[in-house]
């Protein structure tokens, strides 16, 4: 039976929580709207050197920046600056200078390769880039690739030498010449674009997502609703930690830990690269009590002989999402924990800020998500986009504050992913029951995640057929055991070419990010695809998977 106030005749999920006041802040506003409460509490530590800042530090450190930014950078309104940096205690500085500049953030992974950074470069138009110094000449080959001349501003962690013909970070952030009234010029509000990260969405390559300050203010304010926040408030004798594993540069750790946690003065203890030991070693010692994870990290967690109940004493908070994890494997975390914590699934996407819906504690199924979170609605179609009842599986559309104003430049995709009447298009298979509570099935749409990560598979489909013995290919996912998913590509070569799977790994390994390797090559005939071209994924994976 429907639940009559959650399911409307015409299908539509409405979210059970009262509905938020949308504040009309921007995103750097909102972020620091409390700070007089917490000036002198940590805001960022790195987990193995001890450097960080309070948030007074990182205020006025950000604010040089900005100045500086605008002064000899000559960033304007709108203009986009990329950060390619891991989790360091600098990241949210950066961010947050950039926000204050006007500008527009565009993150990227900081393993990517120089093929993958010049692409986004580009598409970007990114006007300055932010690295470490260890990057350099990752950032120096893509912007010779890009063939673009723009500045670089490194981020010292340790004080190494700044490479030559780059800017260090610590020079603009501390300088105490920079004339701030620049920084009154400065015309954003709430509707302008703030953060652009790129995601494949439904299908093909990596595409500009623009994000504006409402749609990430939102998201915040989202978590904020009771029944979903559980911490306390940051007081002279409390404060919440978070573990900063997750990458920054997703939009996931982008707003649930970045923006939402510093909006709330909680500590944020980064962790720029992943070493089991040090991560499990921290959550004690920094006594983390929110962590956000996704499913390898659980499992690690479940499994690392490390590992024992007292790793785990003053977690309170695991959020798990950026893809689904089995129920057992959650019963196996939790007996490991030997506490009653809290445990919940959130979902959403890049596209959606990204939260869209999100457990509670009253949620007890580990295999479903939760409701949606307030001022959000969903729907569950069939093919045809006609309106689903309740555990009935079909694709889920979401309308909300938080959906991204839409594609940079690519109104195909945007036609693609938009309903006549606004619905945002997931390409996620999934059902809600009659209680309003998403459960997430499976997906429609071409992307690969391997440990939570994006791998597109048009990406490597278009880097196999560089290869000169590659006339056809396509790539799919297949379930892996601790990487949730890993990308399997078929080939088709061309008459009389030879080349081995490990000819073609290694040529695809050479110009992708570790994660994205392919590892299993079979050689066909000829990739099926449809009348209009497309790739028939699902055919292959019927018939070879
Ligand atoms: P991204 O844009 O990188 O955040 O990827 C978004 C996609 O990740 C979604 O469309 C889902 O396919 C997947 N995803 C995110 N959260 C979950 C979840 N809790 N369960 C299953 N899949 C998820």
């Amino acid at each position: 039976v429907r639940n009559q106030s959650l399911w409307t005749q015409d299908g539509i999920i409405k979210s059970p929580y009262k509905p938020i006041e949308i504040p009309n802040n921007t995103l750097y506003h909102y972020v620091w709207h409390n700070l007089d409460k917490w000036p002198e509490r940590t805001m960022a530590v790195c987990a193995e050197t001890g450097r960080g800042y309070t948030y007074e530090q990182a205020f006025k450190l950000s604010h040089t920046f900005a100045a500086n930014l605008r002064k000899k950078l000559k960033i304007r309104d709108g203009d986009t600056v990329m950060i390619m940096l891991p989790n360091v205690p600098d990241f949210p500085l950066v961010a947050m200078g950039i926000l204050e500049a006007g500008g527009v953030i565009s993150t990227i992974n900081p393993v990517y390769k120089p093929h993958e950074v010049q692409r986004q470069l580009l598409m970007s138009d990114a006007k300055v880039i932010v690295t470490l110094p260890s990057l350099i000449e990752v950032v120096k080959q893509a912007l010779k690739l890009a063939k673009v001349d723009i500045p670089i501003i490194v981020v010292k962690t340790n004080g190494e030498p700044i490479p030559e013909g780059t800017i260090a970070f610590n020079e603009l952030s501390e300088d105490v010449y920079v004339d701030l009234s620049c920084l009154k010029e400065v015309r954003r509000d709430s509707k302008d674009i703030c953060f652009l990260p790129y995601s494949s969405g439904t299908t093909g390559l990596p595409k500009g997502v623009e994000l504006t300050h409402r749609n990430i203010v939102v998201n915040c304010e989202q978590f904020n609703e009771p029944k979903i926040r559980c911490h306390e408030d940051t007081t002279d004798t409390h404060q919440d930690v978070v573990l900063a594993v997750l990458p920054f540069f997703h939009i996931y750790a982008a707003t649930a830990i970045m923006f939402h946690k510093m909006s709330q003065g909680i500590k944020l203890v980064t962790l720029a690269k992943f070493q089991p030991e040090v991560f499990l070693h921290t959550l004690e010692n920094h006594k983390v009590n929110w962590l956000f994870v996704a499913p390898p990290l659980v499992l690690l967690m479940t499994n690392h002989p490390l590992a024992s109940s007292n790793t785990y004493r003053y977690i309170d908070n695991v959020i798990n999402g950026a893809a689904g994890m089995a129920a057992s494997d959650v019963e196996r975390f939790l007996s490991k924990v030997q506490r009653q914590i809290r445990y919940n699934q959130g979902y959403g996407l890049t596209e959606t800020s990204p939260v869209i819906a999100l457990g509670h504690k009253d949620i007890e199924d580990y295999g479903v998500v939760g409701n949606a979170v307030p001022n959000t609605e969903m729907m569950v179609v069939d093919a045809e986009l006609r309106s689903l009842g309740p555990n009935q599986l079909g694709e889920l559309l979401v309308r909300g504050p938080q959906v991204m104003k839409g594609y940079r430049n690519n109104p195909e995709a945007n036609a693609d992913v938009f309903t006549g009447d606004g619905w945002f298009r997931t390409g996620d298979l999934a059902m809600v029951d009659e209680n309003g509570v998403l459960k997430v099935c499976d997906r429609l749409k071409e992307l690969i995640k391997v440990k939570g990560f994006q791998v597109p598979p048009a990406e490597l489909e278009a880097l196999l057929r560089d290869h000169p013995a590659v006339s056809d290919a396509a790539v799919v996912g297949v379930p892996h055991a601790t990487k949730g998913e890993s990308p399997k590509a078929f080939v088709a070569l061309k008459p009389g070419k030879n080349a081995s799977a490990k000819d073609l790994c290694g040529f695809v390994a050479d110009k992708v990010a570790s994660y994205k390797r392919i590892d299993d090559v079979l050689f066909i005939d000829s990739i099926p695809r449809s009348a209009a071209g497309k790739i028939l994924r699902k055919d292959l994976k019927a018939k070879y998977c």
